[in-house]
């Protein structure tokens, strides 16, 4: 029977469009997922979209909308980054699925019948936002959430609860007995100390709103909606065919269930409680991840500084952006995106050290053997190398099961720094003119042969690069070569090098604005969190008259060559000559059709370069989900017009 891996990503809430961090803990699953099929796993992984609970139904009629199209608009979102992601899962699971609904209820009948799950009442400090009641200790400040400064509201109901309380000493045992069921250490002994607190039974049903799974019609009790994480957390195994067809529960128990460090307490204590009243198999790693700040600073709306994961692939490469994130920062910590940084992981490790070095053994062999190679010397000159990588390569797979993935990240670069020492120290070239050439190609050869190994591994990470990288070694990557290169240590085939043209082009230049206000925040007022935002940061009049608004007449406007967004503009602002404005507006405007028209200008921004072309100045639109409108005067007025 083939080994089998399970990778789950949380499913995602509707209240909110994908951010960096969703797209970050979606790429170390799919390096997971991807991971294990190299190593001929039959594998399965799940991602997908949570959608009921009080809080949508809210943002719903805040908009006049159904909950139902509000979440399918917002789940089409993630869908769609994903595909474009080319994020590799199996199932992109929704709450809203008949079939999870009908797991659900058969989950709750289960652990019902078993004598887990008794109706009572529920009084308590309710938070809306997070969905969470919270008991008088846990408050700040008498009646804001713990969790999110929020007012909470005293709810009192009827409820269902489960007896979490009976689970105590098991989850213990099993936290004691399963040394890395909860990754990272750290986050795992504070689950620990939260748990030996003392844990409450868990009310488990709502009757306050409808937006949720009903009771199994049997308990005839139709006032009741389940707890929106009773709910969201059985997913996991809905989406296996729980309760319905079985067809992929195969796959269970689960891998690796990555999840964010604030939803940790879920998955690591309520979550493994169900399992086990459900009398289902623990799952294999519960690992949390960090958050990400942009340039040190926390990542809001209100301040116009949300990493948009789309823009940063499209601009420095989806691929590039996949490394980074890995590399970046220890698993479990938090990370800052900053171009900055990202330019010089693409500029020096990618290009320096891993680019490069394909260019050196295609230059070399062109030279030396007319592109060909052949590892017939490469155990009897450099067998030292290829055992030194040996160890490397065997310490990075270790890293990356324990979901280490800068570390693992580490241990392949510290491969490829042998490989490129081995160049310098051996200078293949004096050994040609010395007619050493046995010895010059076997140092060609052994480079090749740690690039090869290297790439195999770093697939996961970096699919359509790797593959470049060994058709132009002359081999593919598959799990038999992950076997034959890898596992048992062989090495490649005589074969002819193929040339490519450089892989990481460096980056002279930052290619986003960085923030960019006008066409990246879509405001949302409903929600109180941004609307608190809002009062922190109310400015005064002379504050605001520090911007110069004015109005300008495009006379010229061109698409900019490679870029699906940007279109450059000559705009007229009654100055000596127009100015150059680089905007984020081609999916919504021709070129042909914005000659002549009035536009809004922040004329006194500090010049940035978008994509390596200047821009001076930022145009004022809106945007919302039908799309994108220049704020344009009502009657033409002269160029140059000051607003305000
Ligand atoms: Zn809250």
């Amino acid at each position: 029977m083939s080994k089998k891996a399970f990778v789950t990503t949380p499913i995602y809430y509707v209240n909110d469009i994908p951010h960096i961090g969703h797209a970050y803990t979606t790429i170390i699953a799919d390096t997971m997922a991807r991971y294990y099929r190299l190593k001929g796993y039959e594998t399965f992984f799940l991602t997908g979209t949570d959608e009921h609970g009080q809080k949508i139904e809210e943002a719903a009629k805040m908009r006049n909308r159904t909950p139902q199209d509000y979440a399918d608009e917002i789940s089409g979102k993630f869908k769609e980054l994903w595909d474009e992601f080319d994020i590799s899962y199996d199932k992109f699971i929704r709450t809203t699925d008949k079939d999870h609904k009908l797991g659900v209820q058969k989950a709750f009948k289960t652990m019902f019948d078993s004598g887990d799950i008794y109706k009572g009442q529920y009084e308590g400090h309710y938070c809306v936002s997070c969905e969470t009641f919270f008991t008088d200790t846990q408050l700040i400040d008498e009646n804001l959430c713990p969790d999110c400064g929020k007012e909470t509201r005293i709810v009192k109901e009827d409820s269902y609860f489960f007896k979490l309380s009976n689970y105590q000493e098991k989850l213990l045992k099993w936290y004691e007995e399963d040394e890395t069921c909860v990754l990272p250490k750290g986050k795992k002994n504070e689950v620990i100390s939260f748990v030996k607190q003392g844990l409450r039974d868990l009310s488990i049903t709502r009757t306050s709103f409808d937006w949720g799974v009903k009771l199994p019609a049997e308990m005839n009790d139709p006032k009741h909606v389940m707890y929106v994480w009773l709910d969201a957390l059985l997913n996991y195994i809905t989406a296996l065919g729980y309760g319905t067809n079985d067809k992929n529960m195969k796959f269970w128990p689960s891998t690796v269930q990555l999840v964010g460090k604030d939803i940790l307490r879920f998955h690591a204590i309520y979550w493994p409680a169900f399992l086990m009243s459900l009398g289902l198999p623990m799952p294999k790693h519960v690992a949390a991840h960090g958050w990400w700040t942009r340039n040190g600073e926390k990542m809001s709306k209100s301040k116009g500084n949300v990493v948009n994961p789309k823009e940063v692939a499209d601009a420095y490469g989806l691929e590039n952006f996949r490394y980074f994130l890995l590399r970046e920062v220890p698993f479990g910590q938090d990370g800052d995106f900053s171009q900055k940084a990202l330019i010089d992981r693409i500029n020096s490790d990618l290009s320096n050290e891993l680019g490069n070095l394909l260019n050196r053994i295609i230059g070399m062999s062109g030279k030396y053997s007319d592109f060909n190679i052949t590892s017939k010397n490469v155990e009897k000159f450099h067998k030292k190398e290829l055992d030194a990588v040996a160890e490397h390569l065997k310490i990075a797979e270790k890293n990356l099961n324990d979901l280490q993935t800068n570390r693992f990240l580490e241990e392949l670069w510290k491969a490829l720094t042998i490989a490129n020492q081995t160049i310098t120290l051996y200078e293949p070239w004096a050994k040609m003119k010395e007619g050493n050439s046995d010895f010059a190609l076997a140092t060609v050869a052994v480079v090749a042969n740690i690039l090869a190994k290297v790439s195999i591994l770093l697939h996961p990470v970096m699919p359509k690069t790797t593959n470049k990288i060994a058709k132009a070694l002359g081999f593919k990557i598959s799990h038999e070569n992950y076997t034959f290169l890898l596992e048992n240590g062989n090495l490649l085939n005589d074969f002819v090098i193929e040339k490519v043209p450089p892989l990481f082009p460096k980056i002279e230049a930052e290619l986003l604005i960085t923030p960019e206000p006008s066409i990246q925040s879509t405001p949302k007022k409903e929600e109180n969190k941004e609307v608190e935002d809002e009062k922190d940061s109310l400015i005064t009049i002379d504050q605001f008259f520090q911007t110069k608004l004015k109005i300008g007449t495009i006379i010229e406007a061109v698409e900019v060559p490679k870029s699906k967004k940007l279109l450059k503009l000559q705009v007229d602002l009654g100055e000596e000559k127009p100015r150059q404005i680089v905007a984020g507006i081609k999916e919504y405007y021709k070129p042909e059709d914005l000659i002549n028209t009035q536009i809004c200008v922040v004329a006194n921004l500090k010049p940035a370069k978008i994509m390596g072309l200047v821009s001076e100045g930022m145009l004022l639109a809106a945007k919302d989900s039908d799309g994108l409108a220049l704020m344009r005067p009502e009657t033409n007025k002269t160029s140059g017009s000051s607003v305000g």
